[in-house]
């Protein structure tokens, strides 16, 4: 009869890694230890070699400063048909933005958008380290031209996720059209500009994917660049 043990570790790649509490660890009575990989893999080594035990099953939990782990959000497994469609940068590129993952400010107004995604390659894999420029107008349909109030980069993480906080934007008399301006450019790769749309008045290839989540709304979509 097999006998499966079913070993969890929440190996914690903060700065340092956390203790495991006394009462979390496998043996009660001995003293709390400091989860390391090389730790995790020598324990399922060790108990692997046990003549009672068949298969050792380690399941590794995201580091507890994950963005995407703190606010409960699990990105659905990628699905590619193509590249992601460029389109006009527009009159309001401003370059050299800060890097920031929100574009959020005290007395911002409009619907709270939290954006998250891939970035994947050709073959549908994720990138890590790819440069993303989001710019767009505030929920009065306004753009900063002189600052950069709702403009910034940043970079895919190691999992070639991103995520922005900001607002759903406004329409503006010359684009009745809700959407958010991005550049992305992979390494080694080519820089593409395109424009993020919502579903209200979908562009094919472009629409976000909302989901409402308390007060405010989690906006999907997964770019496909050349790389
Ligand atoms: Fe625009």
């Amino acid at each position: 009869m097999n006998r499966v043990l079913l070993i969890s570790f929440i190996i914690v790649l903060i700065s340092a890694c956390a203790l495991i509490p006394q009462q979390q660890a496998q043996a009660p009575t001995q003293p709390a230890v400091q989860s390391t990989p090389g730790m995790v893999a020598e324990l399922a080594t060790l108990v692997a070699n046990t003549a009672e035990i068949d298969e050792v099953i380690v399941v590794t939990m995201p580091p507890a400063d994950d963005f995407f782990f703190q606010n409960g959000i699990t990105l659905p497994a990628p699905v590619c048909s193509g590249l992601t469609p460029p389109q006009m940068e527009g009159p309001y590129y401003t370059p050299d933005t800060p890097e920031r993952n929100s574009f959020l400010e005290e007395g911002m107004t409009g619907t709270r958008l939290l954006l998250v995604g891939y970035v994947l390659d050709q073959n549908c894999q994720p990138l890590p380290n790819v440069w993303l420029d989001f710019w767009q107008a505030g929920a009065d349909g306004e753009y900063d031209n002189e600052g950069y109030r709702l403009r910034g980069h940043q970079f895919t993480d190691s999992q070639g996720r991103y995520f922005l906080e900001t607002v759903l934007p406004g329409l503006y008399s010359s684009r009745p059209i809700e959407h958010i301006h991005v550049k992305v450019r992979p390494e080694g790769g080519a820089e593409v500009t395109s424009q993020l749309y919502f579903p209200d008045q979908p562009v094919e290839g472009l629409t976000v994917t909302l989901e409402a989540r308390g007060d405010y709304l989690i906006g999907y979509f997964n770019f496909v660049v050349q790389r």
